[in-house]
């Protein structure tokens, strides 16, 4: 095994002990290695700043210190407190960080979170949960001419589960199964004895994580009952679905809200990526969590953002906190 060190995480509180507690949350990783060639950072046709990581997430990333410098300028501060936690490895599943995620979810009352708007500017308002699975699969390894009767052939033994599991999609309406890689194999004239089944399950309600689970486990209890043929199920759910409950609504209402104050027609929608707001949301805390610029093409060397979604970001997030900071958004419904 090989162990990389994670960056630092960044932790700046501020009136800790106001009525009203808000965390602000963004990654400062990219999905870019140090030199990718889509560096430098630049302007390109249409109002647009091409570059590693300008909307997932750098751009959220000065949204959220412009719109926090606006409030503390001008909003009424007294009664608002927050905590700004910038994690270092969201992009490979916050496992470092999800330790402070988790308790930071107990002390605020609601969380804003910076990753990129939609293309068209739209919110996320729930999210699929998603885990990753490996089912080691092992057989018999014999000569393929001399002794192929004896053999217990891994690789085909895989495949045959590959195809039952694709099967459960149909099955599980909202759940999806993807069946990422086959790893394994032998030379030609030997009967494989191993190989690797890889999926990423995406779930959409709490229960399906329980229910989907059983029937792969179901799966690979009846490959172990083939004669000759071992197979082990590893791996687990990194994220739970972020549904749409009462608080979150409520939240994402008043964001609409201030949207339409300053013109904004913010409109809303599903989408099957997971953030860390699924993991907050799970641990207690409602979020929004697309409060970061309009941009496209995140995760590729053509991602950008639209510049004249910075100002309009951070103006919405700055009058959300002026406005629940000074009573006109009442902040109850969102408590505990
Ligand atoms: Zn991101």
């Amino acid at each position: 095994m090989i162990r990389t060190p994670l960056g630092q995480a960044l932790s700046i509180t501020k009136r800790p002990r106001a009525p009203l507690q808000i965390l602000l949350n963004i990654h400062m990783d990219t999905v870019y290695p140090p030199g990718d060639p889509s560096q430098p950072v630049m302007e390109i046709e249409g109002g647009k700043l091409r570059g590693p990581g300008v909307a997932d997430a750098k751009g959220g990333l000065a949204v959220m210190l412009t719109a926090l410098e606006a409030f503390e300028r001008f909003g009424s501060t007294d009664d608002l407190g927050w905590q700004v936690l910038v994690n270092p490895d969201e992009e490979i599943g916050s496992r470092g960080s999800a330790s402070l995620l988790a308790a930071a979810a107990k002390n605020y009352h609601l969380g804003l979170l910076f990753e990129p708007a939609l293309p068209d500017g739209a919110l996320v308002d729930r999210r699929r949960g998603s885990g990753n699975f490996s089912i080691i699969v092992r057989g018999r390894s014999a000569h393929a001419g001399r002794d192929f009767a004896n053999g217990r052939n891994a690789v085909l033994a895989a495949a045959q589960l590959a195809l039952r599991l694709h099967a459960l999609n149909e099955s599980n309406p909202g759940v999806t199964i993807n069946i990422s890689a086959i790893n394994g194999g032998s030379p030609t004239n030997v009967v494989p004895d191993l190989a690797i089944c890889r999926l990423n399950i995406r779930t959409t309600e709490p229960q399906d994580e329980q229910r989907i689970l059983s029937s792969v486990r179901t799966l690979v209890v009846d490959l172990n009952s083939a004669d000759g043929i071992s197979a082990e199920l590893s791996g687990h759910f990194t994220s739970p679905p972020k549904i749409l409950d009462e608080r979150t609504a409520r939240l994402l209402e008043a964001i609409v809200s201030c949207g339409r104050d300053l013109g904004l027609l913010l409109s809303h929608r599903p989408s099957g990526g997971a953030s860390d707001g699924n993991k907050l949301a799970a641990a207690g805390l409602p979020n929004i969590d697309t409060l970061g610029v309009r941009g496209d093409r995140i995760h590729s060397p053509e991602e950008f953002l639209f510049t004249d979604s910075l100002v309009e970001r951070a103006q919405l997030v700055a009058l959300l906190l002026m406005k629940l900071a000074a009573g006109d958004i009442d902040p109850k419904p969102f408590c505990r």
